[in-house]
C-alpha cells in the first residue's frame, strides 16, 4: 500500500497519467488532499470514481490517524497530541500559539513534529531519548501531523504558520523521508507553507547537515549544542562521538555560507550540569565572532532526575553571553505543566491505553 501523502506532485502527474487520466486531475486530486479533509478513498468526490478505483487497484491509500489522547495547557496555548496511525504506531505531536498576532490578526500557530518513533541518540536529559529508537517515520506520518493540526485550526479559522521538527526523534537521521515530507509541506501544488518558516533542529549530524545545506531550500537550522567542550557534551550526548564542538560550530558556519541562513544553538539548561558562569564564559568564547545566536531552553524535568536551574540562573547565564557579544534568547515556556518536553506523553500514557 502506498499512501498519497508521500507523492509528490510531479509524481502525482506521471501516476494520473499512467492511469490513464488526463495530468489536470492531478491538480484535483492534491487540492481535495491538501485543502480537503479526506479520511478515505471514497471521500475523494471531486476525482472521477474511475480514477478512484484505479488508484485503489493500484495499491494507493489514504492512511489517516486517529487522535488518542489530547492534552491543552491551562492557557490555552500549548496542545499536544498522541496519534495512533492505522498499523499502530504512535506518535506525539505538539502545537505551539502565541498571542501575538503574527500576519493579519492570526495568532502564530507552530507546529512541533516528530520524525522517529523514539530516539538512537540517547540524550540524558530527553524523555525521547530514554525511551530507546523503535522506527522512522515516513514522510506520510510526518505530514499527517501537520495536516491534523491544519484540520483544527481551520475550524477555529486559523491556520499553520510555522513548522518546527522538534518533536520525538532526530530529523537528519531519517534523512530521506524528513526532506520528502518538507517537500511536500512547502511544495505551492501540496500544502504550500513558507521554506522560511521551517526550523530543523539536530543534535548535530555533521554529514546531514552538510547535505541539508546543498538542498535548495530555504529552511532554518538549529543545532542542539548544550556544552562548550566535548567533555561535557559526550555525558549529556553519549552518542556524539567524532562530531566534536568546534567540528559542529564549523558545520554551522559552512550551512551559513551556502543558504545565507544563520544556525540558531540551542542549549538545554540543566541544573548544576551545564549552567555554571564558568560554562557561559567558555560558551561565550567558542561562539564568539561567527554571528551565532543561542537559545537557551530551561529544562522540562523528565525521568532522568535533571532539573531545571533557578530563574536567575539562566539570566545570568544569558548575560555573560550577551557581555561576550553573543547574541542570546531564553525560549519562550511552553506547556511545561503537560510535559510537553518531546517524548513525555507518549511514555507516560503508553501503559494506559495500549
Ligand atoms: N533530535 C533533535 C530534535 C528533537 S529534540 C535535537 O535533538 O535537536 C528538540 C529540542 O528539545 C532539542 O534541542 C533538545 O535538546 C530539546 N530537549 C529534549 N529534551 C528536553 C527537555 N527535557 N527539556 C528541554 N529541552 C529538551
Ligand atoms: Fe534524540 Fe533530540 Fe532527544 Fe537527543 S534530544 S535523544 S537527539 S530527540
Amino acid at each position: 500500500m502506498i499512501d498519497l501523502y508521500r507523492v509528490l506532485p510531479e509524481e502525482m502527474d506521471d501516476l494520473v497519467v499512467k492511469l490513464g487520466h488526463p495530468r489536470y486531475r492531478s491538480g484535483q486530486l492534491l487540492r481535495a488532499l491538501y485543502h480537503e479533509s479526506p479520511r478515505k478513498m471514497s471521500d475523494l468526490h471531486q476525482i472521477p470514481a474511475s480514477l478512484r478505483d484505479a488508484l485503489v487497484t493500484a495499491g494507493y491509500t489514504i492512511g489517516s490517524e486517529d487522535e488518542v489522547h489530547r492534552v491543552v495547557s491551562k492557557d490555552g496555548h500549548t496542545t499536544k497530541l498522541l496519534l495512533k496511525f492505522y498499523d499502530k504506531t504512535l506518535i506525539e505531536t505538539v502545537l505551539m500559539q502565541y498571542s501575538k498576532s503574527q500576519d493579519r490578526g492570526h495568532p502564530r500557530s507552530t507546529v512541533c513534529v516528530s520524525t522517529q518513533v523514539g530516539c538512537p541518540m540517547g540524550c540524558v536529559f530527553c524523555a525521547t531519548g530514554q525511551m530507546g529508537f523503535e522506527k522512522n517515520l515516513q514522510a506520510e506520518k510526518i505530514v499527517s501531523q501537520v495536516l491534523h493540526f491544519a484540520r483544527i485550526l481551520h475550524q477555529r479559522g486559523e491556520h499553520v504558520t510555522n513548522l518546527v521538527f522538534m518533536g520525538m526523534g532526530e530529523p537528519l537521521a531519517n534523512y530521506d523521508e524528513m526532506i520528502r515530507a518538507v517537500r511536500l509541506l512547502t511544495h505551492p501544488r501540496a500544502f504550500g507553507l513558507g521554506q522560511r518558516s521551517i526550523t530543523i533542529s539536530t543534535v548535530g549530524i555533521i554529514p546531514g547537515i552538510d547535505r541539508l545545506a546543498n538542498e535548495d531550500l530555504q529552511v532554518k537550522l538549529a543545532i542542539s549544542l548544550h556544552a562548550p567542550n566535548d567533555e561535557l557534551r559526550k555525558k549529556l550526548v553519549p552518542t556524539a562521538g567524532p562530531h566534536s564542538v568546534g567540528d559542529l560550530i564549523m558545520a554551522a558556519k559552512r550551512y551559513f555560507k551556502k543558504t545565507g541562513r544563520r544556525v540558531t544553538f540551542e542549549y538545554a539548561l540543566i541544573d548544576d550540569i551545564n549552567d555554571s558562569t564558568k560554562v557561559a564564559s567558555e560558551l561565550a568564547r567558542v561562539l564568539k565572532g561567527n554571528g551565532a545566536h543561542v537559545n537557551l531552553i530551561p529544562m522540562n524535568p523528565t525521568a532522568g532526575g535533571f532539573q531545571r536551574p533557578a530563574r536567575k540562573k539562566v539570566l545570568a547565564f544569558q548575560q555573560i553571553l550577551r557581555n561576550g557579544d553573543v547574541n542570546c534568547t531564553v525560549r519562550v515556556e511552553k506547556g511545561v505543566e503537560i510535559s510537553a518536553a518531546c517524548g513525555q506523553l507518549r511514555t507516560d500514557m503508553i501503559e494506559k491505553i495500549n
